[in-house]
Parts: C-alpha cells; sequence; structure tokens
C-alpha cells in the first residue's frame, strides 16, 4: 500500500531526540509524522527515577517523561506510527520510508533512532532494570550515596562510570571478563583492558574500588531491588556472591542504524555522521539527531537539544526548497 501524499517530515524514532524534533517541526506547521518504533520511548522506557533533565524539580519516572514528550509532540499536530521502519531510500525525492508493505514519502526525514545500551542478556537482570540495573552512571550514580556498586567491563566506559560511581558508592567493584597479566609488560596488560591507560590508571588510583577479573555476572540477585550479583570465574567455573546495591552494565552502546548503513554516511561503529554544527548527512534533506550520531554525551537533554537543531535544520531546507529562504533564515540559529 503506498500513501501518495507526500509529507514535508517523516521523523523515524520515538525517542527524546524524535519527540522534540516533533514539537518544533509541528509548531512550524509542517505536520510530522513520527514513525516511533513498536517499543517506543527508546532508553528512557528502562529508566526509573530521572532527576538530571532541566525543569523536573522532584525527578520524574523514566517512561512518564516520556509520555510528556509525546503529548506534547500530539498537542501541536504530530502524527504517529507505533510501528518499526523496515525500509528506507533516500537516493531520489521525495524520500521513501517503509513500515512493511505500506510507503510513506516526505521531503524530509529525520533519523532519531538513537542507540542501545549493550546488555548482560539475564532474565535477572532485565527484572531489575531501573531497580539497581542501571547503564548510565551519570543518570543514575546520585542514587548511590555510601553504597557498594558493581560495574561490569573493562573498557573507557567502564573506568569512567566506575571512576565517577567512587564520587557517591563508598565502593566499587569492576568485574572484567578477561584476565589481568600485571606482572608481564605494559603492552600486553593493556591488552587484557580495552580502555585507554590514563582512565585505567586513574581507576586504579582510586581506592574505593576494587578488581574483579576472570569474572563474568552469572546472575543479578535481589527480588524487588538488587542486594548482590552472583560471579563465576571464567577459568574455573567456580561461583560465588558478592552483595551489592547497584550493578551498572558498561560494556559499550550499539547505534540503531542498520537500516541506514548502506545509504548515509556512518563512522566505523556505526553511528551516523553529521556536518560540524549541524544536522545534516550526506544526504540532502535527511538529517540525523539525538544519540545516532552522538557516542559522546548519550543525555535525554543533549538528545532532545539535537532534535531541536534537527527540526530547524530541516525546516530551513524545505524552506529554500519552497523558494523562500529568508523565512526560514528568521529560525533563531546561526
Ligand atoms: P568497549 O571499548 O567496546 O569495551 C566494552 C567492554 O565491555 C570490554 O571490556 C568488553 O570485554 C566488555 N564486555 C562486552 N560484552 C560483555 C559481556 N557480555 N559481559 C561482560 N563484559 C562484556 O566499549 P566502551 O567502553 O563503551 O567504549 C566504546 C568507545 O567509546 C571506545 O572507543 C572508548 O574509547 C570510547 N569512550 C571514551 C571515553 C572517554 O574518553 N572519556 C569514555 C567512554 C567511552 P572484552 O574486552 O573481553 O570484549
Amino acid at each position: 500500500m503506498i500513501e501518495n501524499d507526500v509529507r514535508e517530515m517523516i521523523i523515524i524514532g520515538g525517542g527524546p531526540a524524535g519527540y522534540t524534533a516533533a514539537l518544533y517541526a509541528a509548531r512550524a506547521n509542517l505536520k510530522p509524522l513520527v514513525i516511533e518504533g513498536f517499543n517506543w520511548g527508546g532508553q528512557l522506557m528502562i529508566t526509573s527515577d530521572v532527576e538530571n533533565y532541566p525543569g523536573y524539580a522532584d525527578g520524574v519516572l523514566g517512561p512518564e517523561m516520556m509520555q510528556e514528550f509525546r503529548r506534547q509532540a500530539e498537542r501541536f499536530g504530530t502524527d504517529f506510527i507505533t510501528d518499526d521502519v523496515t525500509r528506507v531510500d533516500f537516493t531520489e525525492r521525495p524520500h521513501r520510508v517503509w513500515v512493511g508493505d505500506d510507503e510513506y514519502r516526505a521531503e524530509t526525514v529525520i533519523v532519531a533512532t538513537g542507540a542501545t545500551a549493550r546488555q548482560l542478556g539475564l532474565d535477572s537482570e532485565r527484572k531489575l532494570q531501573g531497580r539497581g540495573v542501571s547503564y548510565c552512571a551519570t543518570c543514575d550514580a546520585a542514587f548511590f550515596p555510601d553504597k557498594h556498586v558493581v560495574v561490569v567491563g573493562g573498557g573507557d566506559s567502564a573506568m569512567e562510570e566506575a571512576t565517577f560511581l567512587a564520587r557517591f558508592a563508598t565502593k566499587v567493584t569492576i568485574v572484567h571478563r578477561r584476565e589481568e597479566f600485571r606482572k608481564v609488560t605494559i603492552v600486553h596488560r593493556r591488552e587484557e583492558f580495552r580502555a585507554s591507560q590514563i582512565m585505567e590508571d586513574r581507576a586504579r588510583a582510586n581506592d574505593r574500588i576494587d578488581w574483579v577479573t576472570n569474572a563474568v555476572v552469572e546472575e543479578v540477585l535481589g527480588d524487588q531491588r538488587v542486594t548482590g550479583v552472583r560471579l563465576r570465574d571464567v577459568n574455573t567455573d567456580e561461583t560465588w556472591d558478592l552483595d551489592a546495591d547497584g550493578v551498572f552494565a558498561a560494556i559499550g552502546h550499539d547505534p540503531n542504524t542498520a537500516l541506514f548503513l548502506d545509504q548515509l554516511e556512518h563512522d566505523e561503529a556505526g553511528y551516523l555522521v553529521t556536518k560540524p554544527h549541524s544536522t545534516e548527512t550526506n544526504v540532502p534533506g535527511v538529517f540525523a539527531v539525538g544519540d545516532v550520531q552522538d557516542h559522546v554525551y548519550r543525555q535525554a537533554v543533549t538528545a532532545a537539544g539535537s532534535g531541536c537543531m534537527g527540526a530547524l535544520d530541516a525546516e530551513k531546507y524545505l524552506a529554500a526548497l519552497q523558494g523562500h529562504l529568508m523565512a526560514a533564515e528568521a529560525a533563531p540559529r546561526s
């Protein structure tokens, strides 16, 4: 089935970036269509309290905040499809986007599909997400004052998260699945942690941080909240329990870009590349916003800001197509 009307804007992705882009576009009378994904809401849907989003002085639950973002975009006339995009074709204008057999066309497309924090893949981890299991120390460290938390991973993220958490928690245990050869050469040892030397050294210098190597988390323990982890030695298969109040999985993120890799420029890790100080991709009329193009900040507030930029960039692009660039130039941006 083809929806024949060519829209001015389609936004792919329903997280802070996508909904903010929709809010701005809807208020500019662009009647955006957000194809928000079957599991709309993004990473905030597996977060409980959000205390670092400005404007919520008493904090807000992640899913509640996403409901509010969505409602605000809806209020100004955004249309939604709660399903996953299955294919795109950005080779000619209008750009084409499919949800199964249904085709949608638009002059501009904003990609806001985000990134997904890698999970350990345990049922117990899923059960306790937002109840002691977290994927973002910046977001959740302040909930663990004077507590013991476990950080899983051996890359820069794990070192950074552990060091940040140690400002709040009295003890942080880094659990890394690989062996540590501390007595052999530096080069050899560094191969065992992916973290850069400086980040690892900083963590090692922190006396609140303990290290468990050769081990994986076999189970996150706890009923209503995390009470500990069951660890397994990868060499001996021996298991033991470690009491803890929180578990931070810091094993990397994957950008949700599989649909776009053959059409949009991306880096080695698959993050979409945008032009400096802009949300423009290599394809005119296609913009990328939020975590799908940002592996540095990864915050709801930065994603929302980026979504706003995408809508303004797209609005300006549309105005230029329609021959009245100056109207869009009035938008408050450089
Ligand atoms: P990463 O470098 O890919 O490291 C992932 C870590 O998680 C590795 O130690 C890996 O172990 C471990 N891991 C993966 N899957 C696991 C599993 N299922 N169970 C247990 N452990 C698992 O990811 P990252 O640390 O997020 O870093 C990504 C990129 O961002 C890097 O280029 C990094 O330098 C950069 N970064 C930079 C900064 C900074 O400069 N401030 C901060 C954060 C990230 P194995 O080694 O055994 O595979």
